[in-house]
């Protein structure tokens, strides 16, 4: 881990309160930037960006804190309130009905960044106000990675900044429905080919429990979800496979410069991984007592579904 790439995020760092067939979890801790760096830190260094009241609960700074995760760029402003999200599932898991959004402190959040971060090879910028990623990324001074996300309540708010920012990234994660609401075509598959000629270099589509489909050199690659059987709470599923994804490619072991398909594949299967844990609790639960045996436990049996042997194929050819 410690030879590996650091990775700076910016996202929001929140107060969920979440309804779903399971049951409820209220002001809990949530945020893009939360998700995505505690699934970051079992392969890398991660720098979060960000702002929180003075109504977070330490508690849920020590979460991350325990994580390693460096918290110097999350700034705190007095008598402000953390960023809230309330949200509900129904029995369809895939789908999260927004109810609420307050973006409270992240209304006036201006980021600014220190050197060691501005250094920082890799950059997430996770889902949170397109003008706020696009400033955090002017202010890197060389990143060899750059991956971001978003949701719909920015597409449908801040459509043309979107667009512009997806044309200097070379990773891009997006879910099934915001494919369709950010280029109006309702066949995913052609939906992700118009996005890779906005700019990005790979295209990763997720689609809940089906999975996810990844676009990289023209050619559309598909995973399935780790199987779950019991999903309590998919808040935060597409955070944790991106921290799953980019904390890969960042870790050590891996190269950031190393950019070939084979490894986006892997990469892949990490985030779906990472992400298997998340719904299996409310809120951060299930990251915060998870140990790497257990989730290297699950990459070798993911690998293992995976596969698919045919005898026929390699038998001899005649003549
Ligand atoms: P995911 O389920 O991976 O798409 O992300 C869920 C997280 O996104 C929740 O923890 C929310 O706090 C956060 N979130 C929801 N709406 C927004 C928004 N408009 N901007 C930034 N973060 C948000």
């Amino acid at each position: 881990m410690e030879n590996g790439s650091s990775i700076l995020v910016v996202g929001s760092v929140a107060l969920d309160s979440v309804v779903t067939p399971k049951g409820e979890s209220r002001e809990a801790l949530g945020g893009s930037a939360t998700y995505f760096s505690l699934s970051a830190s079992f392969f890398s260094k991660v720098l979060v960006v960000g702002v929180v009241g003075e109504d977070f609960p330490n508690r849920h700074r020590r979460v991350l804190e325990e994580r390693s995760i460096d918290l110097s760029g999350l700034q705190v402003i007095q008598k402000g309130k953390t960023f809230r999200w309330v949200g509900e599932f129904g029995k369809d898991l895939n789908q999260a009905r927004t109810l609420e959004t307050h973006l409270n402190v992240f209304e006036h959040f201006r980021p600014k960044l220190e050197p060691e971060q501005k250094e920082a090879p890799v950059v997430f910028l996770a889902n949170i106000d397109p003008e706020l990623q696009w400033e955090v990324l002017a202010q890197m001074t060389h990143p060899k990675l750059v991956a971001c996300d978003t949701m719909n309540y920015w597409i449908s708010s801040k459509r043309a900044a979107l667009k512009e920012l997806l044309s200097q990234v070379h990773i891009f994660f997006v879910n099934e429905e915001e494919v369709k609401l950010l280029t109006q075509e309702e066949n995913v598959l052609k939906a992700g080919r118009i996005l890779s000629e906005w700019g990005p270099e790979v295209v990763v589509i997720k689609k809940g429990e089906n999975g996810a489909l990844l676009l990289a050199e023209g050619q559309y690659y598909a995973f399935p979800a780790y199987p779950v059987e019991d999903v309590v709470d998919p808040t935060g599923a597409g955070d944790t496979f991106a921290g799953g994804f980019l904390g890969y490619l960042a870790g050590a072991g891996s190269s950031v410069a190393m950019r070939d398909v084979q490894q986006w594949k892997r990469a892949a299967v990490h985030g779906s991984v990472m992400a298997s844990f998340t719904v299996e609790d409310f809120s951060t639960r299930r990251l915060e007592g998870l140990a790497s045996v257990h989730l290297e436990e699950r990459y070798r049996k993911f690998l293992e579904l995976l596969r698919v042997e045919d005898p026929s194929l390699i038998l001899p050819t005649v003549g």
